[in-house]
């Protein structure tokens, strides 16, 4: 099939190749952008881990399942103790597994691509046998940002080449891009390359005005803002009917777990006249106690049905989340987890979208109390949340992506 076009109704019909680490903040925002493209009539081959088959097929996409790395070394990136704040420790480890992830991958997404060439491969950071991928097949390498894009006057590597140059893992992540490199007559993954390399075309799921210097990026950067579409997991969720605004909680799918944030949360919102939705992670809803009468709690819940009926949201400040949370106008309490959650949260609380808490071992209850309290009566934050919605939704999301792929592809 190497190199075949075929039409469509004037169409001239793509093959795009998406690969993606197999993880909901990577997977989740290229969703939509896939089912734009099936539909449009362009084939999509979509590389990520078996676990994603159900999330990824709805799409319309050929679903190829990849050895993972991390599912047999058992790395899921949220044991306890990696979720600190970005410390050596994890900025070490995260090389590391991206590296070893982009090994178990890049046999399975060359052996079909070689046989049904793409006209291009898309992928994020995390997915960087995308990058090796469009090297060895020399295709163009399109870029999507679940987080930050760098240049020179900002930089997402920096706070991972802070890690010490004995460090054995930094060392061990080096050896990995040295060998692919050499293996595959491939750019050298250097964390430089994973964090702020770009691509040919550079997709970002943000909003301008969230990303620091974003004037000073070419014209190979559109920024499309979050990727909303229907989505096919975890059912459907219904606020109780009483009248109550609702409180959303959650810390992503990542750096989650984190069991004493369960009873500061409680307490603060036992005595207040609202419903709370607590999505749990990889905490277990058994090991909590004193549950207040106005919380139900979930591991895995429907984000985007229930923000759509939120009026506070309590998050980490991902990537996703926090476009997410824009999206339906909903005002956060951000509680970072690492790095570049931090760096959310604080454009969260300069531009009036919320509150910040960057150290998380100094929230107490009647902290929070008081911020889910002044969210839900001061209409201030929601206004300048719709305002930043409004704009958000200017930008397209996932049709503007597959808008600008698809003329990126017939310019080049
Ligand atoms: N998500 C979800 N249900 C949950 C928790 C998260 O659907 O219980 C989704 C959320 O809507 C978002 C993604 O998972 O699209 C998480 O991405 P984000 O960048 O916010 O955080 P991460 O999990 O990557 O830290």
């Amino acid at each position: 099939m190497s190199g075949k076009k075929y039409h469509r109704k004037g169409v001239q019909i793509m093959h795009i190749a998406i690969v993606s680490l197999g993880a909901f903040g990577h997977v989740n925002p290229t969703l939509s952008l896939t089912t734009e493209l099936v539909n449009a009539g362009h084939r999509v081959t979509y590389f990520t881990t078996e676990a994603f088959r159900e999330v990824v097929e709805p799409t319309g996409a050929k679903f190829v399942a990849t050895k993972s790395w991390m599912a047999d070394n058992k790395h899921t990136g949220n044991k306890k103790g990696e979720n600190e704040g970005l410390e050596d420790s994890v900025a070490a480890t995260v090389p590391f597994l991206f590296l070893n992830e982009a090994g178990a991958f890049i046999e399975d997404v060359l052996r079909v691509l070689r046989e049904d060439r793409p006209d291009a491969v898309l992928h994020d950071f995390a997915g960087i046998a995308g990058t090796m991928a469009s090297d060895i097949l020399d295709v163009p390498n399109v870029m999507l940002y679940t987080s930050y894009p760098s240049n020179g006057s900002y930089s997402v590597a920096a706070s991972f080449e802070g890690v010490p140059e004995d460090h054995p893992l930094r060392i061990a992540a080096d050896q990995i891009a040295e060998d692919y490199a050499a293996r595959y007559r491939c750019r050298k993954m250097t964390v430089k390359e994973i964090f702020d390399g770009q691509g040919d075309l550079n997709l970002v799921m943000m909003q301008k005005r969230l990303v620091p210097n974003y004037e000073t990026f070419d014209d190979s950067f559109v920024f499309t803002g979050v990727q909303i579409g229907k989505r096919s997991t975890f059912g459907a969720w219904q606020a109780p009917d009483n009248g109550r605004p609702l409180l959303y909680s959650s810390l992503g799918t990542a750096f989650n777990n984190w069991p004493e944030y369960y009873p500061i949360l409680f307490d603060a919102v036992r005595d207040l006249d609202i419903n709370v939705f607590a999505a749990l992670g990889s905490v277990d809803p058994d090991s909590l106690r004193d549950v207040p009468d106005n919380v139900e709690v979930g591991q895995m819940v429907p984000q985007l049905d229930i923000l759509s009926q939120a009026s506070v949201f309590i998050t980490h400040a991902g990537m996703g989340g926090t476009g997410e949370s824009i999206y339906y106008g909903v005002p956060m309490i951000a509680i970072p987890q690492m790095d570049e959650q931090a760096i959310t949260a604080r454009e969260i609380e300069r531009n009036g979208l919320g509150f910040a808490f960057l150290n998380k071992k100094e929230i107490t209850s009647r902290m929070l109390k008081e911020k889910i309290q002044i969210l839900l009566n001061d209409n201030s934050y929601r206004e300048k949340v719709n305002e930043f919605s409004a704009d958000m939704k200017s930008l397209g999301g996932a049709k503007a992506s597959a808008n600008a792929l698809t003329a990126f592809l017939k310019k080049n």
